[in-house]
């Protein structure tokens, strides 16, 4: 850690901080908080703080509800928005056992395990996400609509939308918490907006997408819109997607890198990792895109992957090479979406690239021509299949995969799918709009 106690305990003094927020997600990704003043800051930092596992998805059984918050001290920071007399803090925390080890059902926790296998192979791993997200418009209730008053697209430069001045803000909010963003513009479709921030270390990274969520949606609040990183609020329109840049370093150096491989400009370690992420991407593609709703963006003709395959010239490939090499050499993993829990999505796309690089799974010929444009037969000749067309297809690969099982632990997998099987179930038996419009008219 970069920081200490003592440090915490100073800052904490000096910002005039009254309440800490002691932040964790549950299985699904939520985040969760347990606020307490700074009378037991010092108690929280040594990790003696407990909460009743048992009122959480996917925590503990009632009968071993005493769970313990371990804050990483170097997450500390304060929240900008709130009043500065008497300000608020977080911290981002593990879940600890009561008798002191570490909880199994605790996503950062299952992050930080992979992490730890790929430093054994001597790699750290570097990720840089992209979430996209929605403004809309609140009804006279306070509740979220799909409306947008919004007339900016893409890399509009007169931004004329309420949703301009809400960005704005939540980009300085994001500064002022150390974020470093790298960019920020409109999206394509209405009231739609991506803000990037620069690339980390997997876990900083998945820290970093969960606390982005929360500025944005708190921000949002104030100029009294709601943000939403649901995958496809509009039909016909683009969907939010969270497209991953990624690379791995060996010893600070670029290991995606090869100066002498005059196609790709990619290492061996590039191609197995692309390899093995193509290989797993069907059985993991229920913790990246863990919502029914996520497969309505995984649609032919809004930007988003359908196809398994990849490529380093275009963006229709599930996987694209951008074109920057040397240092900045990476690869970006664009079918998850801002509804995945990050840190079991990071754990498991990592876990599906490490297995790459360890049986040497080749990734195949990368495709040139835009796949959309191919016919089906074009496609099965070329070998290129499809992702998973819904949560229960999804679910299905996932039961299959045992890395990605492996992954996950026994504990978050039966909690994971069994939740998201009642998710399927529910949505399953319910009679929506497009039916009635379909049939009531007919039959
Ligand atoms: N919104 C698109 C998606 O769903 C991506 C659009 C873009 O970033 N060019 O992934
Ligand atoms: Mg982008
Ligand atoms: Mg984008
Ligand atoms: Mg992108």
């Amino acid at each position: 850690a970069r920081f200490t106690k003592e440090d915490i305990m100073r800052k904490a003094e000096e910002l005039d901080v009254k309440f800490i927020r002691l932040q964790f997600t549950d299985i699904l990704g939520i985040i969760k908080n347990v606020t307490i003043t700074v009378d037991q800051l010092e108690e929280a930092l040594d990790g003696k703080i407990m909460f009743d596992g048992s009122s959480i998805e996917g925590f503990t059984r009632i009968q071993e509800s005493d769970m313990y918050l371990m804050p990483d001290y170097d997450t500390f920071t304060i929240l900008p928005w709130k009043p500065r007399k008497g300000a608020e803090a977080r911290l981002m925390c593990d879940v600890y056992m009561p008798d002191g080890q570490p909880f199994i059902g605790c996503p950062r926790t299952i992050l930080k395990k992979v992490c730890e296998r790929a430093r054994n192979m001597g790699y750290e791993f570097y990720v840089g996400p992209e979430p996209e997200f929605f403004l809309f418009q609140l009804d006279e209730n306070g509740r979220p609509t799909t409306v947008t008053n919004d007339k900016g697209s893409y890399f509009d430069l007169s931004p004329v939308d309420l949703g301009e001045n809400a960005r704005r803000d939540i980009v300085l909010a994001l500064e002022e918490m150390g974020f470093e963003v790298e960019a920020s513009h409109h999206e394509v479709a209405p009231g739609q907006h991506e803000i990037d921030f620069k690339y980390a270390p997997a876990l900083r990274a998945a820290d970093n997408i969960v606390t982005f969520k929360f500025v944005t949606k708190a921000i949002a609040m104030e100029h009294g819109l709601y943000a939403t990183f649901m995958p496809k609020p509009i039909f016909g329109e683009n969907g939010s997607g969270m497209h991953l840049h990624m690379s791995l370093f060996k010893d600070g150096v670029n290991a995606f890198y090869d100066e002498n491989d005059e196609e790709t400009g990619l290492s061996q370690v590039a191609k197995y990792f692309i390899g093995g992420i193509l290989h797993h991407v069907k059985g993991f593609t229920a913790i990246t895109n863990p919502t029914v709703n996520s497969y309505k963006r995984l649609v032919p003709g809004y930007e988003a992957p359908v196809y398994i395959s990849w490529s380093t010239k275009n963006r229709s490939a599930l996987i694209r090479v951008p074109s920057s090499r040397g240092n900045g050499s990476r690869i970006e993993l664009r079918s998850p979406d801002p509804s995945a829990n990050p840190y079991l999505a990071l754990a498991v796309i990592l876990a599906a690239g490490l297995d790459g690089i360890e049986n040497k799974i080749d990734p195949g010929p990368q495709t040139f021509d835009n796949i959309y444009e191919m016919t089906p037969a074009e496609r099965l000749a070329a070998g290129i299949e499809s992702l998973p067309g819904s949560l229960k297809e999804a679910l299905e690969y996932l039961s299959k995969d045992e890395v990605i099982k492996q992954t996950l632990g026994p504990h978050v997998y039966e909690h994971f799918v069994k939740a998201k099987l009642i998710e399927w179930d529910t949505y399953r038996m319910q009679v929506h709009q497009w039916e009635l419009d379909q049939y009531l008219g007919i039959f």
